[in-house]
C-alpha cells in the first residue's frame, strides 16, 4: 500500500510544556488506530526541541518493548536501534539547515546536528524562509546537498505567489523554482516536493482540488525529467485542516499533506491522520 506522508511544520510555536503535552496526547490517541494503515507522520518542531521530543518518544518506545521483550538496557546497541525504527510512528524533521558542514556561521545549524538530534527530514525553501530571509533558490539547492550528505531527506517547497497564479505564468515560476533548487550534480535517492502556494499559507484560501491535481501533475511530469531523481513524493500544503483535508488526500497526484496552523493542536492533527 502506498502510504500518504502528512508532515507537521510547528513554526517557531509552542514551549516545551506544549510541545510534551502535544506528543503524548498525541501518541496514546494514535495507538488506538489501526497501525497498519497509518500515514507516515513526520513532525518539524523548531529545531531545539528535536532533541527533547525524541527523548520522549524514546521512552514510550522503551516501555513498548519492554512489555513484550527483556530490559532495554540488556538489548545490544544495533538490536535496540532496530526495534525502536520498527515501532516508530513520529519521525522527526528540522525546519531549515545550514548549507555548511561547520564553521563561522552564528545562528546556524547543520544537517548533521539535526541528524544527531533524532531527526531524518528537512524542510527547505519554505516560502516563509525564501520571504524573511531572502533565500534563493540557489542557496536552497546547496541546503539540498548539505541534506543528501547526511542522509536527511529534504523536503522541499515551492510556490507561486497569488499574483503569479492570476497571470497564469505560475508554471513556469514553479519549473524554474524546480529547476534551481535541486541539484544538477547530485544523484538523489528520496525528495519530497511541497507544492505551497503562498497565497494559500495561513489564508483559508485553498486551489480547487481540480487546480491541485493540475498542479501536482506537472511538478510530476517536470521531476520525472530529472535522471538525478530516483524516488519522490508530492505534497500539497497550505491551509489544510481537518475539514478538508479529506478531499485533499482522494484527489490524483497528491501523496500527502504538509500541514503549518492546524498542527499545533495534537487532537485536529490526528483528526487530519484519520482522514488519510
Ligand atoms: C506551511 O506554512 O507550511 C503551511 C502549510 O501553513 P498553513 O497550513 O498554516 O497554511
Amino acid at each position: 500500500m502506498n502510504k500518504k506522508i502528512i508532515i507537521a511544520n510547528w513554526k517557531m510555536n509552542g514551549s516545551f510544556d506544549d510541545a510534551q503535552i502535544w506528543v503524548e496526547n498525541f501518541n496514546h490517541k494514535l495507538a488506538k488506530l489501526d497501525q497498519k494503515s497509518l500515514s507516515k507522520i513526520v513532525l518539524c518542531p523548531p529545531a531545539i526541541m528535536i532533541d527533547f521530543i525524541d527523548e520522549l518518544l524514546l521512552e514510550s518506545e522503551f516501555a513498548q518493548i519492554e512489555k513484550t521483550q527483556k530490559n532495554v538496557a540488556e538489548i545490544e546497541e544495533k538490536e535496540l536501534e532496530k526495534l525502536v525504527a520498527n515501532i516508530r510512528k513520529i519521525n522527526l524533521g528540522a525546519q531549515d539547515c545550514s548549507p555548511h558542514e561547520k564553521g563561522a556561521f552564528t545562528g546556524d545549524i547543520s544537517a548533521k546536528m539535526i541528524k544527531d538530534c533524532g531527526a531524518n527530514y528537512v524542510i527547505l525553501g519554505h516560502s516563509e524562509r525564501r520571504q524573511n530571509h531572502k533565500e534563493s533558490d540557489e542557496l536552497i539547492s546547496e541546503k539540498i546537498t548539505a541534506a543528501k550528505k547526511e542522509g536527511l531527506t529534504p523536503i522541499l517547497c515551492i510556490g507561486e505567489s497569488k499574483a503569479q497564479r492570476e497571470s497564469e505564468e505560475f508554471k513556469n515560476f514553479l519549473k524554474n523554482q524546480l529547476e534551481k533548487s535541486i541539484p544538477h550534480n547530485l544523484k538523489i535517492e528520496k525528495i519530497i516536493v511541497a507544492y505551497e502556494p503562498i497565497w494559500s499559507i495561513g489564508t483559508g484560501l485553498i486551489p480547487s482540488c481540480k487546480q491541485i491535481e493540475e498542479t501536482l501533475e506537472f511538478i510530476k511530469n517536470e521531476l520525472t525529467k530529472n535522471k538525478n531523481i530516483s524516488v519522490f513524493k508530492i505534497l500539497y500544503g497550505g491551509s489544510v485542516n481537518a475539514k478538508n483535508s479529506g478531499e485533499i488526500l482522494k484527489t490524483k497526484n497528491v501523496d500527502g499533506l504538509l500541514v503549518g496552523g492546524a498542527s499545533l493542536d495534537a487532537e485536529g492533527f490526528l483528526e487530519i491522520i484519520k482522514s488519510a
